[in-house]
């Protein structure tokens, strides 16, 4: 395993910036997820309110991904391209997930969103998932290892009779977008990497109503369930302080 970073004053600084511009856009981009929009018109949006904001996309160019925007919708449980065919439907699970890079900083974030009045069960998926980020972060405290992150969120999501996606993690952010240690969703108490202040971690459950197999569309890039059952995601980039998790790409209250 490399090296972790530990972040000084100004990069922390700078990563404040960074992950206030990835939420500011994401609550514009939650505001714009409606029935008739493409996935490609919230592409758009994003890349347009990223030149507004002087800050580059994330994901763009990324291993060749192709936009700004993972868009995923339903069954794709990440990394879906964005598409001028993939019109909204009401009761659809939309999830956003962005990036953004401000003065060489990385700020990644993810939200699940419902498409105008959602079933009873995608709600449930949706606030267990965002609840199962919310206990990742908890976990974060210095001394705490980043197993216990994944054991949070993992012992949250299973208790519900949900699964953790396989095969993704969370990840370190810096300069880069994916820096070390991996952040699995999944762990045990007391294993892994000590956290300490100044460490950058990028959590993100991705939650599943059925099994946790997910499978790979022929674009190479679509995640989906192989159940084809919902899925969900929720991600935050969250500094460690002495005082405990500072979530940089928090959405402004009120
Ligand atoms: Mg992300
Ligand atoms: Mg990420």
């Amino acid at each position: 395993m490399g090296q972790v970073e530990i972040k000084s004053r100004e990069e922390i600084a700078l990563m404040r910036e960074a992950g206030r511009i990835v939420s500011d856009i994401l609550d514009e981009l939650e505001k714009a997820v409606a029935p008739g929009v493409t996935t490609w018109d919230l592409d758009a949006l994003a890349e347009k309110l990223l030149a507004q904001k002087g800050a580059r996309p994330a994901f763009k160019g990324y291993h060749g991904f192709p936009a700004c925007l993972c868009a995923s919708v339903n069954h794709e449980v990440v990394h879906g391209i964005p598409s001028k065919r993939r019109k909204l439907r009401e009761g659809d699970l939309m999830k956003l997930d962005f990036g953004a890079v401000y003065r060489g900083f990385f700020g990644d974030s993810a939200r699940t969103v419902p498409v105008g009045k959602v079933s009873a069960e995608a709600q449930a998926l949706l606030d267990a998932t965002r609840q199962a980020l919310h206990k990742g972060i908890q976990a974060m405290v210095p001394g705490n290892r980043v197993g216990d992150i994944g054991y949070a969120v993992q012992s949250y999501v299973e208790a519900r009779g949900y699964s953790v996606a396989r095969g993704f993690t969370g990840h370190g952010i810096g300069r880069r977008l994916h820096e070390e240690p991996e952040v699995p969703n999944v762990g045990q108490r007391g294993s892994g990497m000590k956290l300490r202040p100044g460490m950058v971690l990028a959590v993100e459950p991705m939650v599943n109503q059925g099994t946790d197999e997910v499978e790979l569309l022929e674009d190479d890039w679509t995640a989906i369930t192989l159940d084809r059952k919902l899925s969900a995601h929720f991600e935050h980039t969250v500094l460690i302080t002495q005082g405990g998790p500072e979530v940089l790409t928090r959405q402004r209250a009120g």
